[in-house]
């Protein structure tokens, strides 16, 4: 075990934590702070393959015991946690800030909070669950959720507290023990909630969690047949990784993917909060999967709404993201940042227009200035991948079709943002944009019941309420022939 770190006075462990215990390894890995590069926050212990073989072998140790607990009982925990999450949300915010450089206000204000609401939401869904019975055929049917066993969660550098405590929580609630793989870029939120789960008093090996590179550390856990599901919250291509070993072991996989989401805006809408809207899209450096992207405008109020936008991305300030005065924050590692001006420089190099921004806001920092470019065409890159980054697209249309259309034109679906004054335009364009979900005249709002999840490229399987549920349980048909039994 490593000496614990002091950071500003909050003191976080950089090692796994593994069967209720604080493990380490051998070697080790950096995290610096996103908007103070200069600044290394800590060594983090770095996991290998036996790392993974210790996690798989507790996970599967504890779950006999935490399986045959009743829904209930395992809410009590579920409930435990949530209160010590917020208990420290101060520090938890704090840690998240540091580390991943997202706003410290916004962390305070509501994302800590939501990973509270995550784990509460899956105790009390989990306990309310009521058995489908249903009389066919002579016979009795029943459908019954079972635990499934140990299942693996992997989270990206984004949202890392938020997105872990949203995936975690449903494996826990549906009687599942938990492998959490935070990835390796903001890796210090999960070691805090690892502290909260040892005073929460979980069982041993019910939820460990372990730090380490993705291929190094992901391909061992990925690959161990003790694993029963893999639910997994990053890029594309190591999807198609992490899916090959799902296949090999037959364990379902969830996979929550990237984006290239359209913001669609029509000229009867309120052209003010689509403008206002557009601009936010800048809110943490654009590193926000379900981001509308795409800026897509009604001709005949293209000048207007340019106008608008304009004003509200000028009014965005950089800068450090413990200042409340800040609204943008850095992107999350320099290695980051060149990806996405690589991006911009191709764009640049292909005829595309930059409008505005386009470059590193000061040398050596690691944020870019609010981006928007106007396209040669539509295959030009920057409309057809994802950058992760403060750089927006802008694209007209003359009719709805046009707009549904380039809305449509390109392989992810993850979501969408309509903007309209009409209801049944609401309607209409809401189902026919495709993603997993579309927002009218309002973003990033989400029912905790509501599915989550992506078509195409954006991913596989759905999270949210009963479906996180349903994934993480072997559902079992009981059939007994009515009248047979007394
Ligand atoms: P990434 O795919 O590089 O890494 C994600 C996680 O996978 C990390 O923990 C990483 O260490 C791990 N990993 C990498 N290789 C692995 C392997 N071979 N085996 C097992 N694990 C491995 O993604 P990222 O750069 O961390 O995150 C950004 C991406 O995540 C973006 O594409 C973004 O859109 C997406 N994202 C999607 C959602 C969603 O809900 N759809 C939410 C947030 C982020």
């Amino acid at each position: 075990m490593r000496d614990r770190i002091d950071i500003d006075g909050l003191s976080v462990s950089p090692d796994h934590f593994i069967g209720g215990q604080r493990v380490t390894s051998p070697e080790t890995f950096e995290t610096r702070c996103p908007f103070d590069w200069s600044r290394k926050l800590a060594d983090i212990a770095r996991g290998d393959a036996q790392t993974a073989a210790h996690a798989a072998e507790a996970a599967s140790a504890a779950f006999p015991g935490w399986a045959a607990l009743t829904a209930a009982e395992r809410g009590a925990y579920l409930h435990r946690l949530a209160d010590l999450i917020e208990a420290n949300v101060e520090k938890l915010a704090m840690v998240e800030c540091l580390d991943m450089g997202m706003l410290l206000e916004s962390l305070q204000l509501r994302v800590i909070l939501r990973g509270a609401a995550n784990f509460r939401n899956y105790a009390d869904l989990a306990t309310a669950h009521q058995e489908r019975v249903w009389s066919s055929r002579g016979t009795a049917n029943r459908v019954i959720r079972m635990p499934a066993g140990p299942a693996l969660i992997i989270t990206p550098w984004n949202a890392p507290f938020m997105l872990s405590t949203w995936k975690c929580a449903p494996a826990l609630a549906a009687g599942n023990t938990v492998i959490l793989k935070p990835a390796d870029w903001s890796p210090l939120s999960a070691s805090v909630l690892a502290d909260l789960i040892a005073e929460a008093g979980f069982p041993a090996g019910v939820f460990n969690i372990v730090q380490g590179l993705g291929a190094e550390l992901g391909n061992a856990l990925t690959s161990d047949p003790r694993i029963k599901r893999i639910s997994f919250t990053g890029s594309v291509p190591t999807a198609r990784v992490i899916g090959k070993a799902a296949a090999e072991n037959i364990v379902p996989f969830t996979a929550e993917l990237g984006g290239k989401s359209p913001l669609l805006v029509f000229a009867d809408a309120d052209l003010d909060a689509a403008a206002k809207k557009a601009a936010g899209q800048f809110d943490d450096s654009g590193q926000v999967c379900m981001a509308g992207t795409r800026i897509i405008v009604e001709e005949s109020v293209k000048d207007e709404f340019l106008a608008k936008f304009h004003a509200y991305a000028d009014a965005h300030v950089m800068g450090d993201s413990r200042d409340p005065a800040t609204t943008m924050s850095a992107l999350i590692h320099p290695v980051h940042a060149d990806r996405v001006l690589g991006f911009i420089e191709r764009a640049r190099a292909a005829g595309d227009t930059i409008v505005r921004g386009g470059k590193r806001w000061k040398e050596g920092a690691n944020w870019i200035e609010p981006t928007l470019i106007v396209p040669k065409d539509n295959q030009s890159e920057v409309v057809q991948s994802e950058v992760f980054g403060p750089v927006l697209t802008f694209q007209t249309f003359k009719d709805e079709a046009e707009g549904v259309a380039l809305a449509n034109s390109t392989a992810y679906g993850l979501s969408g943002i309509v903007y309209t004054g009409s209801e049944e335009r609401a309607h209409r364009v809401g189902r026919a944009v495709r993603g997993g979900t579309v927002w009218v005249n309002t973003f990033l709002v989400r029912d905790l019941t509501a599915p989550f999840g992506g078509i195409g490229i954006s991913g596989i399987g759905r999270e949210g309420g009963d479906y996180a549920l349903d994934f993480h349980s072997d559902l079992k048909t009981l059939q007994i022939l009515e009248g047979s039994v007394r």
